[in-house]
């Protein structure tokens, strides 16, 4: 079947971000500008602080952030680092490798010492590993991990991760920018001192702010460590800011009011079902890519996403081609990395946000038809009697 490229198709967006929409929350932010040094804008600011500590489950401060999840991690990573110490920062994927190259940028104006933990691309993180390496250097002030790893579709330990680190004078920052909202993961009860997350993954937002959740631990380090080199980026603003319900610059309005009516929407649901239909989409679509006889790129599959590296002979830009041009649906490639180079190699479908069983179907069923277009041989309709059961419990 194949449905001639047509401008009014329906699409779908299930790149592993940006993600999908409700026209709810694209309504809410077409509502007129307000000025943000208002009551009016504090009280929808406050409201959408409260929502957020609800989704990280954190009973501390989430600061909002305008720009992406790599403003908010850089400005993490600087603000809570010491200077003149030690970071521990893993990587298995795309992701890992930046917050290295962050730091790289900083090695001269904070001193910073890397002791890079390279994963091979996906695989998870040993704690041991982790463990072993902070006791041999007490002067390790800040560990960073990614959650999720986006690129690789991968998913590590932070739990045992933050057991280990909280043992030790060190602080452990997570990226969870595609795991807040659409996995488990707990703020408090797991001990994790800073945890970010973007606006256009699992929160269902367009890109533009970057969430930065603070543990008791990371705000008292922030009172002790004097910026330096850096301005916008100083979680210390942003902190006081936020204690008077305000921002310390002009904030994107628009998205604020946006996120407040998205996380009100996942409350509605509730974060445990939203975080189950996620694990319930993504069981689907590794059974479907199974039975097409296709191989996960991922030993630790995460819930968020799900990969696979292309069969013999598929053309990686033809095929995500045809998948868009004739059913409406966008999915991602993969990318190249120090780990791994995975461009032209894979390709990745999300399953965070505003998805449901019936997009999942629709690009399943877009991916089976496309790669039996390719030539791969493949049963018409293996994808969908794989998932069919799955979501129909
Ligand atoms: C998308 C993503 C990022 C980068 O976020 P931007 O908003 O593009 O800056 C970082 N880490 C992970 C795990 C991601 O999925």
């Amino acid at each position: 079947m194949t449905i001639s490229p047509n401008t009014e198709l329906k699409q779908r967006l299930l790149t592993p971000g940006p993600t999908a929409v409700p026209d709810a929350v694209l309504q809410e932010m077409a509502q007129p500008i307000i000025h943000h040094r208002t009551k009016q804008f504090q009280a929808i600011y406050a409201e959408l602080s409260q929502r957020l500590q609800r989704v990280f489950r954190t009973a501390g401060p989430v600061l909002s952030i305008a720009g992406s999840g790599t403003t908010a991690y850089e400005a993490s990573q600087i603000s809570l680092i010491k200077p003149g110490s030690k970071a521990i920062t893993i990587a298995s994927g795309k992701f890992g490798e930046r917050w290295q190259d962050v730091y790289d940028q900083y090695a001269t104006t904070l001193g910073v010492e890397q002791i890079r933990v390279n994963v091979p691309w996906g695989e998870a993180v040993d704690p041991a590993q982790i463990q072993t390496l902070l006791s041999e250097n007490p002067d390790v002030s800040i560990v960073t991990v990614v959650h999720s790893e986006t690129s690789t579709a991968t998913v590590c330990d932070v739990k045992a991760l933050a057991t280990v680190v909280s043992q030790t004078d060190a602080l452990l920052l997570v990226d969870g920018i595609t795991s807040v909202g659409a996995m488990e993961v707990e703020m408090d009860a797991w001990g994790i001192d800073a945890l970010v997350t973007g606006s256009q993954k699992a929160l269902m937002l367009p890109p533009g702010l970057g969430y930065v959740g603070l543990g008791e631990r990371a705000v008292q380090r922030l009172s002790e460590v004097k910026p330096q080199g850096y301005y916008n980026l100083d979680l210390r603003r942003w902190l006081a800011s936020w204690k008077k319900n305000d921002v310390p610059f002009t904030p994107p309005v628009s998205l604020i009011r946006g996120q407040r009516v998205a996380l009100e929407m996942i409350e509605n649901v509730g974060l445990d079902a939203t975080i189950a239909r996620t694990r319930q989409l993504a069981d689907a679509g590794r059974a479907a890519f199974k039975a097409m006889g296709l191989t996960l790129i991922s030993k630790s599959p995460s819930d968020s996403v799900t990969g696979a590296y292309y069969p013999e002979g598929v053309d990686d830009s033809k095929f995500r081609g045809a998948v868009r041009d004739n059913f409406g649906v966008h999915i991602a490639g993969g990318q190249d990395g120090r780990g791994a180079k995975w461009k032209g190699k894979i390709f990745r479908i999300s399953h965070m946000g505003y998805v449901d069983a019936e997009d999942t179907m629709v690009c399943l069923g877009a991916i089976e038809a496309e790669l039996i277009a390719a030539g791969v041989a493949i049963e018409p309709g293996t994808a969908q009697s794989a998932v069919a059961p799955m979501l129909n419990e």
